[in-house]
């Protein structure tokens, strides 16, 4: 166990300079302690010692409010009995945000994440919905607790059935005018999805705030990152400039802090590694993702791929052998290419290519890809653990290509610390050209965000409102993404 040991032998790095907690047995949780030790190098971006005391006490908060606990017992007594005038009624000294989970498993961590932050910045608890593999991906991240919201919450039942038209969800209540501060209900919901309405997104408003605070439960079902637009709400935007002074590191530090992955899916991912990745000179990640209703192999999206990396010289060309430069005392440099797909046929093409030709470098480039499922099928246990071993295993590598508006995509790169090139989604079946472009930051972005501002401003821009908070190379219109 990593508690109770002298001080020399935990490094502050295997800590990741203070994100981690030490109050955590070793053991139980393998990728916990070692993912930043053994297969990572050192990030450029640091952990504020602000962030490091906020977990911190968060940690307590949790403790002191979460399953099992009187708090959380007192929260919950006739909450199913909701009046929507709680006034009267004590509900104890806890509020709470219930995350559900919804759509897929990269969906699934950035808007876990999104929760989570909202969570440190309004002393909220998050309990996450378990009625999905969570807990066969992920280790518990709070010391001394569970995230896990218990199977007997009183609304656990209905929470299936929550959507825009529900009486409680927030834009709905706005439309009908049935919230004011003089009847808060004790349970809202929150409806942060692709087809959220102007009134759902007045949630990131000021005003707005200042009323859902009051409520004790929160439940949220959403499908898209949504830090970015935490940032556009004065209030939150002061706490966040202090959390996170490298504005665009928000979800890496808030990734390394939650998401541990178990040790069977940890075993996939070191596995892999060591047998295709450990001893190449150089690691270079390709994430394919095809959006689009017969999906499966396109030759322009072939094309793109290596358009792409050969003019940013990523992968080499090949050449005839005549061509070929290798003289045969010298050590060639070899790269390795892990791929990821739902298809097989990309990286199996890339790979006959730089078998049956040489490259015009004489590096020798071996092309590796873990799986290819052919079908989504999120909720499947070991297709969710795939999923995740490669999110893990690309954001290993030292250059990755990732799939525009892609949320895999964005999981890799950003916790890996890496700033993608990102392939332009394909129009009209062509590979579009330029085909990428490399992205200057590494958070993630927030696809469909609010396109207003907040009362006054109603009909700003809203990747205008500050300067670090702008429209994603990948998205430009309707996306917004720290910088
Ligand atoms: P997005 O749809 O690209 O934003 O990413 P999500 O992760 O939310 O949903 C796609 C789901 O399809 C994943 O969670 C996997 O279940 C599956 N999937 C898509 N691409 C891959 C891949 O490259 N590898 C594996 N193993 N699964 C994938």
């Amino acid at each position: 166990s990593i508690k109770g040991s002298p001080e020399s032998e935990t490094p502050r790095d295997k800590l990741i300079g203070g994100l981690l907690t030490t109050d955590f047995n070793e053991r139980s949780c393998v990728s916990r302690y070692h993912q930043s030790l053994l297969y990572r190098k050192p990030s450029p971006y640091k952990p504020s010692e602000y962030l490091v005391s906020k977990l911190r006490s968060y940690e307590k908060l949790h403790k002191r409010c979460g399953p099992g606990t009187r708090a959380y017992k007192k929260a919950t007594r006739n909450l199913s009995h909701d009046d929507g005038n709680y006034a009267s009624k004590s509900v104890g000294e806890c509020r709470y945000i219930v995350w559900v989970a919804v759509y897929g498993l990269g969906n699934r961590i950035l808007t876990l994440a999104s929760v989570f932050l909202y969570a440190l910045l309004t002393e909220r608890v998050v309990l996450v919905d378990q009625s999905k593999d969570i807990s066969d991906l992920f280790c518990e991240p709070f010391p001394g607790t569970s995230w896990l919201l218990p199977v007997d919450f009183p609304l656990m039942k209905q929470i299936d059935g929550y959507n825009k038209e529900y009486s409680r969800c927030y834009g709905t209540m706005l439309n009908n005018h049935a919230i004011n501060s003089t009847s808060v209900p004790r349970h809202l919901y929150l409806h942060i999805i692709h087809d959220s309405r102007d009134e759902d997104k007045m949630f990131f408003c000021q005003k707005d705030q200042a009323l859902i605070d009051k409520v004790p439960w929160l439940i949220v079902k959403a499908n898209v990152y949504f830090v970015p637009s935490l940032w556009l709400n004065p209030t939150f935007q002061t706490e966040l400039m202090k959390l996170f002074p490298q504005k665009e590191a928000v979800f890496h530090h808030l990734a390394r802090y939650l998401y541990h992955p178990t040790n069977q899916v940890w075993g996939m991912v070191t596995r892999y590694y060591n047998a295709h990745l450990a001893r190449a000179d150089e690691r270079l990640g390709i994430q394919i993702r095809v959006f689009s209703d017969q999906a499966g192999y396109f030759q322009h999206v072939m094309d793109q791929i290596l358009s792409c990396t050969q003019r940013e010289k990523l992968l080499p060309e090949v050449v005839s052998q005549e061509e070929s430069k290798v003289n045969i005392s010298q050590s060639q440099k070899l790269k390795a290419v892990l791929v990821t797909s739902l298809y097989p046929e990309y990286s199996d093409r890339l790979k006959n290519m730089f078998w049956e030709r040489p490259s015009s470098t004489g590096e020798i480039i071996e092309v590796y890809q873990p799986s290819g499922e052919r079908v989504q099928q999120t909720d499947k246990k070991l297709h969710d653990q795939k999923a995740l071993a490669e999110m893990y295993l690309l954001s290993l590598t030292d250059k990755i290509v990732t799939s525009a508006r892609s949320t895999f995509g964005y999981v890799a790169h950003s916790l890996g610390g890496l700033k993608p090139w990102l392939l332009y989604q394909p129009k009209e079946a062509k590979a579009p050209d330029p085909p990428c472009i490399r992205s200057t930051s590494i958070d993630p972005c927030h696809l469909t965000p609010p396109s207003h501002g907040c009362d006054a401003e109603w009909g700003t821009d809203s990747g205008k409102v500050v300067p670090f908070v702008r429209h994603c190379e990948d998205r430009e219109n309707d996306g917004l993404k720290l910088f």
